[in-house]
């Protein structure tokens, strides 16, 4: 719409930006932008790409103090009207400013000022990447493999997801299979009708590692008579014009399936048939850090206006997804039986209480090991542990290795040199030659992490290639990809690793998986502990014997009796969940309540608690004044670890059975509430839906 000063026409128009500030902002041009569009404009003394969301008739503010865009960026299309709908769902889902949401969910470049105005900015980043593009070379093709017979199992589950899209039934499909039943089959068999339509395929994996193996598999399989399918790749692990390149080609409706981590839940596509999530239970689909946003659930929501197909896909759903497939959201897709005819590996229960352990391993464990190098067969042995030791002890005076800005210790490790590292603020330093409270040298390491025990498996069975794949043996760009293709080519009789080697890998000649120090999850302050230890136990588990008879999972445990184990025992999730779930309603934790988590720091805890009971009794009185019921506000607890670099933790949990009634509270209380941190100058982290409490 339009206003006219002096024979100029203004056209206004409502900008998000990334600020933390609750937008729109109001700007005008000379000429009508449509919305989506995005635009440079001056904000404060800089310049910052924004997306215009609307163009009201007039603006919210001072017409004679609102400014000019600089210029709109026309070097693409404007962005879907769905894409900035899932962009508002999720600002008011996740309580972040709209800005805040979609300008990080496009590709950097499309985004930073400087690619546009800098001196090197000709053309902006698209059409620079266009003519570079236009130079390489296509991807070569994959000789394509034939489709396996699929099981019974397979056959039914996909009988069910096509005659439920058909007749436009239930969308929302859990695929839930037990290791090797052959998930995958059923996704390409699924993704393949949806690409024959014409339409594309959004295929989202937990972690980057797995992308590799996807990658291949669907090239080899994406394929019709004429022509093979256009896969693009997009994960954080990509450079910027890789990143860019992908999204376009995704966006511009030329890729016809787009396979990646969380952040590619963001990318709009025009022709979007079916959404996948593999290992939908997997905690990597929460983001950490800025919009806390669950991919897994956004699918779900992303699908509806256009009811498009979803599947969720895992051998340990959550207990979320679950209880939602129980109550008839969600249709269940069971693969109950493994696709080759090799039966699940064998769980035995190492009871270790009052049992000599030489560096962690049991004897039964150590023979076992020895045996399975005889018969030519590969060992994985799994703890959730990286670095040499937790901590390093002196002898004399019991000094503990603490960092010095954590309440945590500093975990001992090994390399060219020995250091101590902090694995919660990140700060290491060299291992000191003496204990700095007595002096004596003699400083011993307690505990075991993954590289004790490479160093000690490599000692106890000298004739054994032995490898460890853990977050630091793998920090360097493509290292974890050639450790698995050597641990795939055999070279490697031995595998130490962490929960990065329990995820989707196919080992080939796997007969042996050991499992150390599980039992520390059990006593867990967060109740989703054992159920995320159950998840990688299955998952560690189900690596073993994939292709022949006879392989074993030994798990050592001080508590054989418990729930987790027992399940495990007789490969039975369904026990596992039904019991789980019954005990979560029975103390009204999700999946039968809703969670919201209020977290703040300070330089003393005292700060932090006394600000946070602020809030709480404020939250009070706003319930009470609006009547809101239902809603639960805790009394604000320190974080389990409370001091993270020379800050104190502490956090305000909120919980209602009804999501609508929680919502409801947060979204009228927030003005409040964000009044209450400015006038107090705190700040704080609202996160729903929590994952670690
Ligand atoms: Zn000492
Ligand atoms: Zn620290």
């Amino acid at each position: 719409m339009t206003s006219t000063t002096q024979g100029e026409q203004k056209f206004w128009l409502h900008v998000v930006l990334d600020v933390p500030l609750t937008g729109p902002f109001d700007y005008w041009h000379t000429g009508p932008v449509p919305v989506g569009q995005r635009v440079l404009v001056p904000f404060g003394r800089r310049k910052l790409v924004g997306i215009v969301v609307a163009c009201p008739a007039r603006p919210t503010y001072d017409q004679a103090k609102v400014r000019a865009i600089e210029r709109v960026l026309d070097d693409m299309p404007p962005m879907p009207q769905d894409w900035i709908d899932l962009g508002r769902f999720a600002a008011q889902y996740y309580h972040r400013p709209l800005g805040e949401v979609l300008l990080p969910a496009l590709p950097a470049p499309l985004r930073t000022p400087a690619a546009y105005t800098g001196k090197r900015s000709a053309g902006g980043p698209v059409a620079r990447l266009k003519n570079r593009s236009q130079k390489k070379r296509p991807e070569p093709a994959v000789a394509p493999t034939p489709a396996p017979e699929l099981t019974t199992d397979q056959q039914a589950a996909l009988t069910q997801f096509r005659a439920a899209i058909t007749q436009e039934a239930q969308q929302r499909f859990l695929l839930y299979g037990v290791t090797g039943s052959g998930k995958t089959e059923v996704y390409l068999r699924a993704a393949l009708d949806v690409l024959k339509a014409g339409q594309q395929v959004l295929f989202l994996v937990p972690e980057i590692n797995l992308t590799p193996q996807f990658e291949l598999s669907l090239r080899q399989r994406l394929q019709d008579d004429e022509r093979a399918y256009e896969i693009q790749v997009l994960h954080s692990g990509l450079a910027a014009g890789a990143r860019l390149q992908s999204w376009l080609a995704a966006f511009e409706g030329q890729a016809d399936v787009l396979l990646g981590t969380r952040l590619a839940i963001f990318t709009p596509m025009p022709r979007l048939g079916l959404i996948i999530v593999d290992e939908e239970h997997d905690s990597s689909y929460k983001q950490q850090d800025g919009l806390r946003y669950s991919a897994r659930d956004l699918a779900v929501w992303r699908a509806p206006p256009k009811d498009i197909p979803v599947i969720l896909g895992s051998a340990t759903p959550s207990l979320e997804s679950w209880a939602h497939a129980q109550r008839g959201h969600y249709q269940c897709l069971p693969l109950r039986t493994r696709a080759s005819a090799v039966p699940l590996p064998t769980v035995h229960l190492l009871k270790t209480r009052a049992e000599p352990l030489s560096h962690g391993c049991s004897n039964a464990l150590l023979q076992a090991i020895e045996t399975r190098l005889q018969q030519q067969e590969q060992v994985l042995i799994f703890i959730n542990r990286r670095g040499y030791a937790p901590v390093l002890r002196c002898g004399s005076c019991g000094w503990l290795s603490h960092c010095r800005r954590c309440s945590a210790y500093a975990v001992l490790h090994k390399g060219l040199r020995h250091y101590l590292q902090c694995h919660h603020c990140g700060d290491q330093w060299p291992v000191m030659r003496a204990c700095p409270e007595c002096g004596d040298p003699d400083l011993q390491p307690l505990g075991r992490g993954t590289q004790r025990l490479e160093e000690f498996l490599a000692q106890q069975f000298p004739q054994a290639r032995v490898l460890r794949i853990d977050a630091d043996s793998t920090r360097r760009k493509g290292q974890a990809e050639a450790y698995f293709a050597q641990v795939h080519a055999g070279e490697v009789d031995i595998l130490v690793g962490t929960q990065m080697v329990s995820k989707g890998h196919d080992f080939k000649r796997l007969g042996l998986v050991g499992v150390l120090n599980a039992d520390a999850a059990l006593f867990a302050q967060d109740f989703r502990a054992p159920e995320r230890l159950f998840a990688q136990l299955v998952q560690v588990a189900g690596r073993a014997g994939r292709h022949q008879q006879g392989a074993e999972v030994l798990v050592q445990t001080d508590y054989p009796e418990h729930e987790v184990y027992q399940a495990l025992l007789a490969h039975d999730y369904e026990r596992y969940a039904q019991a789980e779930l019954a005990t979560r309603e029975s103390i009204g934790l999700p999946p039968f309540s809703y969670q919201a988590l209020l977290t703040t720091e300070a330089k003393t805890l005292q700060e932090a608690l006394d600000f946070l009971d602020q809030v709480r009794n404020d939250g009070l009185h706003w319930l009470q004044s609006q009547g809101i019921t239902g809603v639960q506000l805790y009394d604000p607890v320190p974080l389990p670890i409370v001091r993270v670099a020379d800050r104190e933790r502490a956090q305000l949990l909120m919980e209602c059975p009804s999501r609508a009634a929680l919502q409801h509270f947060l979204t009228s209380w927030e003005p409040r509430l964000m009044q209450l941190a400015q006038s107090q100058r705190r700040s704080y982290v609202l996160e729903i839906d929590p994952l670690g409490i």
